[in-house]
């Protein structure tokens, strides 16, 4: 069996990103990275900006000017100013070419057309110079970075409407298991409700992965073989959930084979999610998660997303990890490494009771995972603990 670090090692080099690049709208591009770098079409700002309420002047080394007009946001106005002479100006307005600076308005007094100031002016002071973010023709975003609000906010502040991203992948989730029935319907002896396909799908909703599509195979070795050969064809990646135990009806392992899907890793020392297969046939992914439902979210958060957002041109992705002190205690027992389901406030962090991998209770009350290595020891109260934050907010 490999650890945890190896298992991340094989996502990581197995899940570069796509060759494939798409044009979208930068209004809907929230989320994608950039697949080139983007040119600035203007220069930013477009004008010399006053960057306060106050007045422009035209220096002329004296404290007092004279007022000879205003110009507001949004003015095409371009007085001309003579040394000694001022204009009432306000935040985003253009600076005349014939002022040096502004200086804002609490630090002047004004009577009729006479401005006094009351403190000393440097040439530029208050002037946000024309292009002083970013050049026409320069490079306003770099290709690889991701389009955050801000980052979206910028180019649409440069007018341009339309930019390369990395496409992101299409998912297809498969969930095996005959116990299965869904939500609404009534609930036979031996069944429980489906809920993996859907916490994949919302997870992977959350988390801007849209392009996704949901199937549900019985136990039985031709249905899987059949839909797993569909959906491997159709998608980029393929998230299987079940069946890839030891059971005697665990057929997707199995099929996984005769599909010619090369086995990356099977099985890592870890706790949940010991049963995790990573596989790939030709630039296509295929994980199949264990069924036990807090485990196939843990392999999630820890391999499938690692995967996605390579994939996506994240390259720079890690878990997010970070220190915290923990008010636990906690016996680790056998020499698996463990993913606890915890609640981080302001660097401490509790681990949760109620661990066991087919309970989504403890997992919906957490926000991170204590991350405790294979040869780590139990957890003492105030022991300094890695922990991964969700992406849940
Ligand atoms: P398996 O990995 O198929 O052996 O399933 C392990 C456990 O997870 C069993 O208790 C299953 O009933 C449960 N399970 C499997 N698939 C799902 C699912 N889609 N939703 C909820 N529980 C599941
Ligand atoms: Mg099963």
């Amino acid at each position: 069996m490999i650890s945890v670090e190896q298992a991340i090692e094989i996502v990581r080099k197995n899940s570069c990103s796509t060759p494939y690049s798409e044009l979208k709208k930068v209004s809907a591009s929230s989320g994608y990275i950039l697949y080139e770098d983007v040119i600035s079409p203007i220069d930013m700002p477009p004008f010399r900006q006053s960057a306060m309420d106050g007045y422009a002047l035209c220096l002329n080394g004296n404290t007092v000017y004279k007022v000879i007009g205003e110009v507001k946001a949004g003015d095409p106005y371009h007085p001309v100013l003579n040394p000694g002479e001022s204009v009432r100006i306000f935040t985003g307005a253009p600076v005349p070419d014939s002022a040096d600076a502004v200086i804002m308005q609490e630090r002047t007094q004004v009577a009729d057309d006479k401005l006094t100031i009351d403190a000393p002016v440097q040439a530029g002071d208050n002037i946000r110079p024309r292009g002083e973010q970013v050049l026409k023709e320069d490079i306003a975003l770099k290709k690889g970075t991701k389009l955050t609000p801000a980052a979206i906010a910028f180019l649409t502040a440069l007018g341009i409407t339309e930019v390369s991203v990395y496409a992101k992948p299409s998912i297809a989730i498969v969930v095996t298991g005959d116990e299965l029935a869904q939500a609404g319907e009534d609930l036979d002896y031996g069944q429980i409700y489906e809920s993996n396909a859907v916490m994949l799908r919302i997870v992977l909703d959350q988390l801007g992965y849209k392009n996704v599509s949901a199937h549900k195979v019985a136990d039985v070795y031709d249905d899987t073989l059949s839909t797993l050969k569909s959906v491997i064809s159709n998608h980029d990646v393929v998230l299987v959930s079940g069946g890839i135990s030891v059971g005697d009806y665990d057929f997707v392992g199995k099929a996984l084979a005769e599909l010619g899907v090369e086995q990356c890793f099977y099985k890592i020392k870890q706790k949940p999610g010991k049963p995790l297969f990573f596989g790939k046939k030709g630039d296509k992914l295929i994980f199949a998660l264990p069924g036990n439902p807090a485990s196939a979210l843990s392999c999630f958060y820890i391999y499938v997303l690692t995967a996605l957002e390579l994939r996506s041109g994240n390259g720079n992705f890690t878990l997010p990890m970070i220190k915290a002190q923990s008010v636990s205690d906690f016996t680790k027992k056998g020499d698996r490494s463990q993913f606890l389901k915890a609640i981080y406030i302001d660097g401490s962090v509790e681990i949760l009771e109620g661990q066991s991998s087919s309970m989504l209770h403890t997992f919906s009350l957490a926000n991170a995972m204590v991350y405790v290595r294979e040869t780590a020891d139990s957890i003492k109260i105030n022991d300094t603990v890695e922990v991964i934050l969700l992406p849940i907010y």
